[in-house]
């Protein structure tokens, strides 16, 4: 006997951007059944061809203004600086009990360009699925990529709690483990495990972007000694990327200080030949990987499951991916094809 199907969270989601975040949220809402309509909207005709190419949505337009109306869930997935002049747009035209919500890398500023613009009665709840990978656009996006990797929500003060739990039961539908904490402890919080990270990987690449010609083409050879590792977090998006920078430049500045200070103690210890200082350490960061494979969040496949022998055969479009027949557990960027890498902390991740 046919069951009946479950009611869907949500009537009607506005997605606005359709990247590798906006358009891994449509493919799994589609899947999940999580809402009856998905609304997409998207700066370039191009960009929403390509959307629509891919069957992501039930209606598209370029006017975030057609795609809100009368949604209950409306999701900015946009470079965190195009914020404020979205929402100046949408503003006016948001569905009295909806709930406004985000999925940017940084969430104090995100807060203040979105605030000003939310009428009475719409709740505005950031939200920051703490997964990605390093390749951008409609295609890039999977259904899959949220399962198993923390979405952050950072409610603002007198938020309804409704709204939030309706909000934490989508994302724990994607697959997402949810937690809600203040905006400024999330930047923080952020600003080590993942835009440090990308720092001091953009800071490694860009060196050896500037080493002399010779010496370059040694490190493309050797790479496989550490610095491919570095390749793929360098490969993320610039815009994105940019945007963190220039918007969570507070915290990322107080991390970066403790990070050079450790540097720098680490240089005093390898100046001096402190062995068992070094010893210690590199014993205690080896814990921390050992943790974060407990927790899930990584593989413990060696060489991060890099296939090693035989070239593999890639098959299934974008989302879908095979790998010899079977899904892909992890690839990496010296798998020679254009698919995403799943990352937490984001290639992104942000
Ligand atoms: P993406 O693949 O590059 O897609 C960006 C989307 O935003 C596209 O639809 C693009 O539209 C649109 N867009 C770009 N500039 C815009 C502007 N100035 N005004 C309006 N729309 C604009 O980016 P993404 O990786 O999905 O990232 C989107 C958001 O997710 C960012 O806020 C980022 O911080 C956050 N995030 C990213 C990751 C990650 O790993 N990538 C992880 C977690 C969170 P057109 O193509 O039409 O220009």
């Amino acid at each position: 006997m046919a069951g009946t199907a479950p009611e869907p969270l949500f009537e009607k989601i506005a997605l606005i951007g359709i990247g590798l975040i906006g358009s891994s949220i449509a493919r799994a809402v589609r899947q999940k059944g999580l809402a009856r309509t998905i609304a997409i909207s998207t700066r370039k005709q191009e960009t929403l061809d390509e959307a629509r190419g891919l069957g992501l949505g039930d209606f598209y337009s370029l006017d975030p203004i057609e795609v809100v109306k009368h949604a209950d869930l409306v999701i900015l997935c946009i470079p965190v600086q195009a914020y404020g002049q979205v929402m100046e747009q949408i503003g006016p035209w948001l569905e009295t009990g909806a709930i406004v919500s985000d999925v940017g890398s940084v969430k104090q500023h995100v807060t203040r360009a979105m605030l000003p613009f939310v009428p009475k009665g719409v709740h505005l709840i950031p939200g920051h699925p703490i997964a990605g990978t390093e390749y951008s656009g409609p295609s890039a996006g999977f259904a899959e990529l949220f399962i198993n990797r923390w979405c952050v929500l950072t409610p603002v003060a007198d938020t309804d709690p409704a709204a939030i739990s309706k909000l934490s039961a989508f994302w724990t539908a994607l697959g997402s483990n949810v937690e809600t904490m203040d905006a400024a402890h999330h930047d923080m919080v952020l600003a080590i495990t993942s835009h440090i990270p990308h720092l001091v990987a953009y800071n490694i690449v860009g060196t050896v972007a500037d080493l002399e010609q010779d010496t370059q083409s040694e490190v493309i050879k050797f790479s496989a000694s550490g610095f491919r590792d570095f390749t793929r977090i360098a490969a993320s998006d610039p815009v994105m990327w940019r945007d963190v920078f220039l918007t969570n430049r507070d915290a990322v500045l107080e991390m970066l200080g403790r990070f050079l200070e450790d540097l720098a103690k680490l240089q005093r210890m390898v100046r001096v030949g402190d062995g068992p200082g070094m010893e210690a350490l590199f014993t205690r960061t080896r814990k921390v990987r050992r943790s974060i494979i407990t927790a899930g969040q990584e593989t413990a496949a060696a060489d991060f499951g890099r296939p090693h022998g035989e070239a593999p055969t890639i098959t299934g479009p974008s989302g879908t991916i095979e790998f010899n027949g079977s899904p892909a557990p992890l690839l990496d960027v010296n798998v020679e094809v254009d698919q995403p890498v799943r990352e937490h902390g984001g290639g992104d991740d942000a």
